[in-house]
């Protein structure tokens, strides 16, 4: 059992060492606590990796803790998120207008944001309303399913691809594409100092959720994705891994395993599940036989929702691997075990 969580108010900006600072951010009201964004100094001004949740108190942290390290958030030379999520990206915008810094993320995250902001308000509702059915979830719940959501963060200025070096001047700061949490994460791999920011793909003590959306897609397969980035990661070795959330480590290489065991049992105790129940499942019905970290009956709506998009990335893995067949041009849509 893992005991080195420890609350936000117990987190300090801290010199990790080699013009490297870590600046924990409050996420307010998430259980999550805090996110860890990092400064890697340059000549022209720091640059940050991630950014924070867009809260005022979460500013505060962050020009407060940059200032506390001797580093003035207007000094910002450029910020790199390891994926769009609003606890990572939410403060990019604010960061860029008092600083003239630069935004950088993944392009296939990139292209998200794009579509989030074409597709936001009642589209946005029409389109998960129309996917939650189409799992099997039902209506009220499907309503209540979609609460409120944090506005999208603002659009990169620069777009980056695997092996692409960051503007970092005097340094070297290679992004190392990771799907699977999203479609454009990346890891960050400073080479002059041999240490890896890992964003969500690799944290120590939880894993990252990995789905799919809309549940029913049959044409990508982030889970498959995450497996093979963590293998990516592996390669690097015993690096030191400066994560997101809760705390930095050593050793990722033996982290990023121990997360591919996870999932990989996982996905044989799913398979085993489907063998005891024959007949063709809604994603929904699956997703309610799994082992969440609360019974399904006490998962609140949203969770439920995440859980069924996990479930549904597990479903579409062992589809990719021939062991689940899916009943296509029904609705909802259903599995079924191949080799029961
Ligand atoms: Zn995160």
């Amino acid at each position: 059992m893992k005991t080195r969580r420890r609350p936000y108010i117990e987190q300090r900006p801290q010199d990790l060492g080699g013009g490297v600072w870590s600046v924990p951010v409050p996420i307010p009201g998430n259980p999550l606590g805090y996110t860890l964004v990092y400064a890697v100094e340059s000549p022209a001004g720091p640059v940050l990796v991630d950014a924070g949740w867009n809260h005022p108190e979460a500013w505060e942290a962050l020009s407060g803790g940059l200032a506390a390290l001797g580093m003035d958030v207007a000094s910002v030379h450029g910020v790199v998120v390891t994926h769009f999520h609003p606890d990572h990206a939410g403060l990019a915008g604010q960061v860029r207008e008092a600083s003239g810094a630069w935004i950088a993320m993944h392009e296939d995250d990139a292209a998200l944001v794009r579509l989030m902001i074409e597709y936001a308000g009642d589209a946005h509702d029409a389109f998960q309303s129309d996917m939650l059915r189409r799992a099997g979830a039902d209506p009220g719940e499907a309503r209540e399913a979609m609460g409120g959501r944090p506005a999208p963060p603002a659009p990169p200025d620069r777009e980056l691809r695997d092996g692409d070096l960051v503007d970092l001047p005097g340094r070297r700061l290679r992004a190392v594409h990771t799907p699977g949490h999203t479609p454009g994460h990346i890891c960050l791999h400073l080479e002059d100092a041999d240490r890896l920011f890992t964003g969500d793909h690799v944290l120590p003590g939880i894993t990252p959720h990995v789905g799919i959306y809309p549940y029913d897609r049959d044409d990508i397969d982030p889970l498959g994705d995450f497996l093979q980035s963590l293998d990516r990661v592996a390669g690097f070795g015993p690096l030191d891994a400066l994560p997101a959330h809760e705390w930095t480590f050593p050793d990722v290489a033996a982290r990023a395993a121990e997360i591919r065991d996870h999932h990989e049992e996982k996905l044989q105790r799913l398979r085993a599940l489907l063998a005891e129940r024959p007949e063709p499942l809604t994603i929904w019905e699956v997703a309610a036989m799994m082992t969440w970290n609360r019974p399904w009956d006490e998962l609140s709506p949203m969770l439920r929702g995440m859980a069924a998009g996990e479930a549904a990335a597990h479903l579409r893995a062992l589809e990719v691997q021939g062991h689940v067949r899916r009943h296509a041009g029904v609705e909802p849509v259903r599995f079924q075990a191949l080799d029961s």
